[in-house]
């Protein structure tokens, strides 16, 4: 069983998906750390990320390694644990430069099929193109939304203090540029079900994907 969550930030991707895995037994694997991740390798070593080139040619350097239990997901790189240092607002502000690099995407694109293949139970994978590009074959893919204004007050809850407008700005243009890019925008896969979270608590949504998983 291999379940495919995509959408924008701030629509309970994660929680969702990591309750849902637990639940089912299967393993989860979230995208989103991986291009944390090498974007974090990447400012560590200085590589200036205004020139593709120069992301390009990085991009195979760093090892990258996700672990998959949905109640304790990690992430390293070249054997450190950078689960902390890849939430920060250095690297959030600057992943989707490192993201849209067409080199970065076909090796974590390639890192990602490995993995879920690799899942013997089954696994649920959430990110921004997985049910349109990484495994367009999933049992059944999910598009999660939600309002701007939700999504923002969600992320500022998540980030304690953050202020809700700055937060939304933020969110908008991550999105934006996330759905702009060349190579695998987001993107709703066309038979992917849509799920608008705006009024919905995340039990509910938790219930609603495990309803549609076990249909
Ligand atoms: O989900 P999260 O907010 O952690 O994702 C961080 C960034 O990683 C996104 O803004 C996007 O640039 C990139 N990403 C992607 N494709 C995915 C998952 C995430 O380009 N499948």
């Amino acid at each position: 069983m291999i379940v495919a969550i995509d959408g924008p930030s701030g629509t309970g991707k994660s929680s969702t998906s990591k309750a849902v895995a637990a639940q089912l037994g299967l393993s989860y694997l979230d995208t989103g750390a991986q291009y944390r991740a090498i974007t974090w390798w990447m400012v560590h070593n200085g590589i200036d990320l205004t020139d593709p080139g120069a992301i390009a040619d990085a991009a195979g350097k760093p090892g990258i390694v996700s672990g998959t239990d949905p109640l304790a997901p990690t992430i390293t790189v070249d054997g450190a644990d950078v689960s902390g240092p890849i939430r920060t607002t250095e690297v959030t502000s600057k992943v989707s430069a490192v993201s849209a690099v067409p080199e970065v995407r076909t090796r974590i694109t390639e890192l990602q099929r490995w993995i879920a293949e690799s899942a013997e139970k089954g696994i649920v994978v959430e990110g921004r193109d997985i049910g349109t590009t990484v495994l367009p074959d999933a049992d059944l893919k999910i598009f999660l939304t939600a309002s701007p204004e939700a999504r923002a007050a969600r992320r500022s809850g998540e980030l304690k203090g953050a202020d809700v407008k700055a937060t939304q700005e933020a969110l908008i243009k991550r999105d934006a540029a996330d759905s702009s890019r060349k190579t695998s925008p987001l993107a709703k896969a066309d038979d992917a079900v849509e799920v608008d979270t705006t009024e919905l608590t995340l039990q509910q949504v938790i219930e609603c994907v495990v309803t549609l998983v076990e249909e």
